[in-house]
């Protein structure tokens, strides 16, 4: 059995004679790259290989686990390049202070057990998916011999089969061989090996799912919504890589007893629609709404917190992609609503980890003009009803904050909507005709229910896929120009020192 040490300079260290073990593999034995992961798709329920990365890194970590030898590109060339800090079995992996990594796979969705039999969602609970080990062109751990693997080839590519032997395709990945006079066996196959550059495209943009009305007690609701959107987005062939995290925040609301009353009711919106849904009722209470703002923040500062310590380094954008009431609890959020008042206010109130990163509010089928509406008629009311002191200085109202946000360079809104959807405003109309520019984007709906129609569609994900192009990493982008000018000014000096004439 051969076991890694890591010391605490985090170098791996094998004996000569496990060294010379791991060199000798026999050609019997399955390489690591040989052995291909699958994972059990819940939607359509088939088995689908991961991608050549995760692979490797399942089958690295089934080794450790286990005490199996690794061949030498999976220890040189994964192992000890990329995965010496990582959570592994049989490693001593304290190097100074750092936590270790966590072994994440799918586009660092899932989270492996230890076992290295599930996978388990990163940032979301009651999804846990099963995960097996096949083999490439193997039976169980051993690959076949070579000439029935040269069988097996020729069969998939032109379909003839030997009066010998008899192939029957099984599934997607697994053949029967039935040779003659033995027993029929069943291996699985893949036409290439795993290697480690076989991954996703490096995440650039992160995006905050947040739900709307209707979700108690329903937490995979918004994660099918994450799911689609991130599905939908991909399937454009998206070349940046783009990261889903979906907020769940009905679950952490307590009333506790509390009954609302015109004290804490002073935004209510139409007495039909609070009875028709209790959490838009919910959030119009001072008390309670707050109590929402603070918990969505707090999910998705711990949920940033979690997505920055699993990619390190990140220097993308953050979105937030608000649905139905999910959109107007968003922009209060960024901008520090705290009831209609006439003054402004000096409470430092809690705020997002991430502003200086924020540049998109997706607002979704979203009814944020009718509680804008509405808040400006209170203004409105208030202003009439007290005296107004000069000395104090006064808010703007809840439209021309609106124009402010709208004018500001800090993030932008784009209001998705579609014609059915009765929830759904448009917020153009809240800006002066020469100030506007484009806020709103109608969206087609063949066949879907109006107001839960967005995360189907395929003018959702192209409205996604302009926004990650248009703010594409322009961290990166200096990074490169810098290095370009460097670059020439270290030729130029070289010229110079060249061709300076001798004195
Ligand atoms: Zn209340």
């Amino acid at each position: 059995m051969i076991k890694i040490f890591l010391f605490s300079t985090g170098t791996a260290f094998l004996t000569a004679g496990q060294l010379c073990f791991v060199r000798n593999l026999r050609n019997t034995e399955l390489k690591c790259s040989q052995v291909r992961w699958v994972y059990e798709d819940p939607i359509e329920r088939r088995k689908i290989p991961f991608k050549g990365r995760d692979s490797l890194i399942l089958e690295i970590k089934n080794r450790l686990f286990k005490g199996d030898p690794l061949d030498d590109y999976a220890r040189t060339e994964c192992y000890e390049k990329y995965m010496k800090d990582w959570s592994l079995p049989g490693s001593e992996y304290v190097v100074g202070n750092k936590a270790p990594k966590k072994v994440l796979v799918l586009n660092g969705y899932y989270c492996v057990n230890e076992g290295n039999t599930e996978i388990l969602p990163e940032y979301w609970c009651n999804d846990t998916i099963k995960i097996e080990r096949h083999t490439h062109f193997g039976k169980g751990d051993k690959l076949l011999d070579k000439n029935l693997q040269k069988k097996i080839r020729i069969f998939l590519r032109t379909g003839k089969e030997n009066a010998d032997i008899k192939f029957n395709i099984h599934s997607d990945n697994e053949l029967v061989v039935t040779e003659k006079g033995k027993q029929s066996k069943i291996v699985t196959f893949f036409s290439q090996p795993a290697k480690w550059e076989d991954q996703y495209s490096k995440i650039t943009h992160l995006m905050f799912v947040v739900h709307g009305v209707g979700h108690r007690g329903n937490e995979n609701a918004v994660v099918n919504i994450t799911k689609r959107l991130d599905k939908g987005v991909k399937s454009l062939g998206i070349s940046s890589g783009n990261f889903f995290i979906p907020i769940h925040w009905r679950n952490s609301i307590q009333e506790r007893g509390h009954k609302c009353d015109e004290s804490c009711s002073q935004e209510q919106d139409n007495f039909w629609i609070n009875l028709a849904f209790d959490d838009v009722r919910l959030y119009n209470c001072r008390k309670i709404g707050k109590q929402i703002r603070e918990v969505v923040i707090c999910i998705m500062n711990y949920r940033y917190k979690q997505f920055i310590t699993n990619n390190k380094g990140f220097k993308g954008t953050v979105a937030i992609f608000g649905h139905s009431l999910g959109s107007v609890i968003s922009y209060d959020i960024l901008t520090n609503f705290d009831g209609v008042t006439l003054w402004k206010q000096n409470t430092a109130g809690m705020k997002l980890d991430f502003l200086d990163k924020m540049k998109r509010l997706f607002t979704v089928g979203s009814p944020l003009k009718r509680f804008i509406d509405r808040r400006e008629e209170r203004y409105i009311e208030l202003k009439r009803k007290l005296s107004i002191s000069h000395r104090m200085e006064m808010k703007e109202s809840p439209v021309e904050q609106f124009r402010f946000v709208h004018s500001s360079s800090s993030f932008r809104i784009s209001n998705i909507y579609h014609r059915t959807d009765p929830v759904a405003y448009r917020l153009e109309t809240l800006i002066h005709d020469g100030l506007r520019f484009r806020i709103d984007y109608l969206v087609s709906n063949d066949f879907h229910w109006p107001h839960l129609c967005y995360p189907y569609l395929g003018d959702v994900y192209k409205l996604m896929r302009e926004f990650f192009e248009e703010v594409e990493a322009p961290a990166d982008a200096s990074e490169d120009l810098c290095f370009y000018i460097l670059f020439l000014l270290g030729v130029l000096n070289f010229f110079l020192l060249i061709t300076k004439p001798l004195s």
